[in-house]
């Protein structure tokens, strides 16, 4: 079998052939048949060192030992109850002993579920319309954030989808990431703001850092001016720290969101906060939220045994992971030095991304000016070479527990072919 062959299959009964815009890449993608720690391999049985790990989900690396463990022995019991069990108190336990910002938690299946939800919780609570987003910052494919987003909307130039509504749109404010001049002046012209939503590392368009003092005067703003903050740990959450952002940088955020390496590479997101905002969610409350397959006991086993393995390793998990990322980046970057390609890397914890461009990124515009010819030329070079990240400047490189010095060693090496191929 063939990548090609199965591309044209596909594109028969799956639009674009791919169930996730970003996942397709000219002139077609690899089919994976199996993966192992860092690896994917495709039908073809070629090799791939992978550094898109699930969009940041697979933080312990693919088929984590402790996890897969975990999940067989949960299904034996069974897959789907849609009854409490003691299992989704004990994942709640762990997430709350995390984020000490979190009084209770309610578990939701994907990270666009999460937001969706956290931004009813905050319009539900303070009885007010608009949310305010940052460019490029991206919180799922639902309308209310789907304005001027990051990832696949902002890698296909699609800036407000067709078939949203204006009407939900219009009340989405959109403030530039890194500038709090402009988030200040948008809180004073408008009274009627429900939340603030961002992510407090811009994972979507390409990795863009906080500014110095960004989150902490967004927390401050928020607060003078009771509007609930949400962090969206999607990507964040137990990546850059057990914590997350809200660890790393010591900041309380009023709601949370969290999805992708919560549970290693199973289907489950959550939603977390302040009792009195959390608490508003229905029953009890009168914000309606609800999933059949919220809590299922196939994702809450992954989740729990994720969250044990990831506060057992705890520093010696961060630190290695933080010490490769270093020495990667360092090296990629006199690479791209001597090369005399004008360049940018962004790093932190395990994640990091490369710009062809002279100017520092810092937001969506200098982010969107980068050249991503270049990106996609680089891109396909590595793929060649058996290195697959993200097919996308405005992606991010994750690396995973499962990676070996050998590993980057080998990925260096296909940097500098394809750093190469881009000077060309
Ligand atoms: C991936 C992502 C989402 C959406 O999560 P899905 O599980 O794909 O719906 C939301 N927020 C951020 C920050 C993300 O990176």
């Amino acid at each position: 079998m063939t990548n090609s062959k199965l591309f044209s299959d596909s594109k028969k009964v799956i639009p674009s052939g791919v169930n996730s815009p970003v996942r397709y890449f000219e002139p077609y993608p690899f089919f994976t048949k199996k993966s192992n720690g860092a690896y994917l391999w495709d039908v073809e049985n070629k090799k791939y060192i992978d550094f898109c790990n699930g969009y940041g989900a697979l933080l312990l690396g693919h088929r984590r030992k402790e996890i897969i463990n975990a999940v067989s022995n949960q299904l034996s019991k069974g897959t789907l109850y849609c009854t409490p069990t003691e299992a989704e108190t004990e994942l709640s336990k762990l997430i709350i002993g995390n984020f000490p910002s979190i009084d209770k938690v309610r578990l939701v299946n994907t990270g666009g579920e999460a937001t969706m939800t956290a931004i009813r919780l905050a319009r539900g609570f303070t009885k007010k319309k608009k949310i305010i987003k940052f460019e490029g910052c991206y919180h799922g494919a639902h309308d209310s954030v789907l304005v001027k987003a990051g990832s696949g909307s902002a890698h296909n130039g699609i800036s407000v989808s067709e078939g949203g509504l204006d009407e939900v749109s219009k009340n989405t404010l959109v403030v530039q990431y890194n500038n709090i001049e402009d988030f200040q002046k948008t809180i004073n012209q408008n009274k009627d703001i429900a939340g603030v939503i961002v992510e407090p590392i811009l994972a979507n368009m390409g990795l863009i850092l906080p500014e110095k003092n960004f989150l902490y005067d967004l927390r401050k703003i928020t607060k003078e001016n009771n509007i609930p903050l949400i962090f969206d740990e999607v990507v964040t959450g137990f990546r850059v720290s057990p914590g997350g952002a809200q660890e790393h940088f010591g900041i309380k955020s009023d709601i949370t969101t969290m999805a992708k390496a919560l549970s290693n590479g199973f289907t489950i997101a959550a939603v977390g906060g302040r009792k009195e905002i959390i608490d508003l969610l229905s029953p009890g409350g009168k914000v309606y939220q609800a999933s059949t397959f919220a809590g299922n006991p196939i994702s809450v086993s992954a989740a729990i045994s994720s969250i044990k393995t990831i506060n057992k390793l705890k520093n010696k998990l961060y630190s290695k992971l933080e010490r490769f990322n270093l020495l990667f980046t360092t090296a990629l970057d006199d690479m791209a030095t001597d090369m005399h390609i004008a360049h940018q890397i962004n790093f932190t914890a395990s994640m990091f991304q490369i710009f062809f461009t002279n100017k520092p990124v810092i937001n969506y515009e200098t982010s969107k000016k980068a050249d991503s010819k270049k990106f996609q030329k680089m891109f396909r070079t590595l793929l060649k070479k058996g290195i697959f990240i993200a097919p996308s400047q405005f992606e991010v490189v994750f690396l995973s527990d499962a990676h070996t010095e050998n590993d980057l060693n080998k990925t260096l090496d296909a940097y500098d072919a394809a750093l190469k191929s881009v000077k060309n």
